[in-house]
């Protein structure tokens, strides 16, 4: 591959990102002379922003809403990101070729360890939406041992589409306060919270030995995660996997493994936590 000389974060909007101040802090730590910027792209210029980027050797990362579009972009694909039909990362491979790579499934790993540390057996997880980052939450979850998951999405007609694609661990099911009762884990894969104070579930979903998972992550912590916590609960943000999806980039990008304290402590600055 093409070593990159600059990275790229395209998003739509994408100016509240974290990653910049995070692989920033991880660039630095190593010494490199590399910059890790944010272009905002629309849909429509997707395609020529990409190619540009392939042409210039830079590499970056992908994130709402392109990540789907962005896998059918590339010229090759990882098994990861053909799995989970979406790129979050991409770089220019041999001859330009541009090449995605999906790390959002091994920082999902990384919040799961952080929330338990270690990857539990025989969890049940209840996956909250059903777009590219559950696709990412389903694809880890396939690897663990006796693991599995029930899918709850508002739209139950994507829901059942996703869970068929991982029909070996992974069913739809209509929201219910009963179902959503037995699963040991909640994970919150949609983007509510996000800039809002609304759940994306009611509480009384949540078992009383159950853990939540929250993918969004914002300054504070979110309102899942703060009403999870005040009924008792164990609840985690994505900032985790936030660290973990872009460690792993970073190992892709330039071959060795980042300053995870660095990163660490740039994203707790960023949304004022010590
Ligand atoms: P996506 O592909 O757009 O999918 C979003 C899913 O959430 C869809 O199922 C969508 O349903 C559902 N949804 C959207 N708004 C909703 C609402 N108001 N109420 C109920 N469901 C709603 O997005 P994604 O890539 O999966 O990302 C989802 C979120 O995960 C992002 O906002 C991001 O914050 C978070 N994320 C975090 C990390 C991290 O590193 N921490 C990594 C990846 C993603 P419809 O199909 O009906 O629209």
């Amino acid at each position: 591959m093409i070593r990159p000389g600059r990275l790229v974060l395209l998003g739509h909007p994408v100016s509240h990102s974290l990653s910049p101040a995070m692989q920033n802090a991880a660039l630095a730590a190593a010494g490199m002379p590399v910059r890790y910027s944010v272009e905002d792209v629309t849909p429509g210029e997707l395609p020529s922003v990409l190619a540009r980027l392939a042409g210039e050797g830079a590499a970056g990362n992908v994130t709402v809403p392109h990540k789907e579009s962005a896998a059918h972009l590339m010229g090759r694909l990882s098994p990861t990101a053909a799995r989970t039909g979406a790129a979050n990362t991409f770089y220019a491979g041999d001859g330009g070729t541009l090449v995605g790579d999906n790390t959002d499934v091994a920082g999902f790993g990384d919040l799961v360890r952080h929330a338990f540390g270690r990857i539990p057996e025989g969890a049940h997880f209840a996956v909250i939406g059903a777009g590219g980052a559950a696709a990412a939450v389903l694809a880890a979850i396939e690897t663990w041992t006796g693991c599995s998951a029930t899918v709850y999405a508002r739209n139950e007609e994507r829901a059942a589409r996703l869970a068929e694609r991982f029909g070996g661990v992974a069913r739809a099911q209509s929201m219910s306060v009963e179902a959503m009762m037995v699963c040991d884990i909640v994970v919150n894969a949609t983007p509510v919270g996000l800039d809002n104070e609304e759940l994306p579930i009611p509480l009384s979903c949540v078992s009383r030995g159950a853990t939540v998972l929250d993918l969004v992550y914002r300054p504070g912590a979110t309102a899942l995660v703060r009403a999870a916590r005040a009924a008792g609960r164990a609840a985690v943000d994505g900032l985790p996997m936030l660290v973990g999806q872009g460690a792993a980039a970073f190992e892709i990008w330039f071959g060795f493994e980042p300053d995870r304290e660095a990163m660490w402590k740039a994203v707790k600055a960023a949304t004022g936590r010590n």
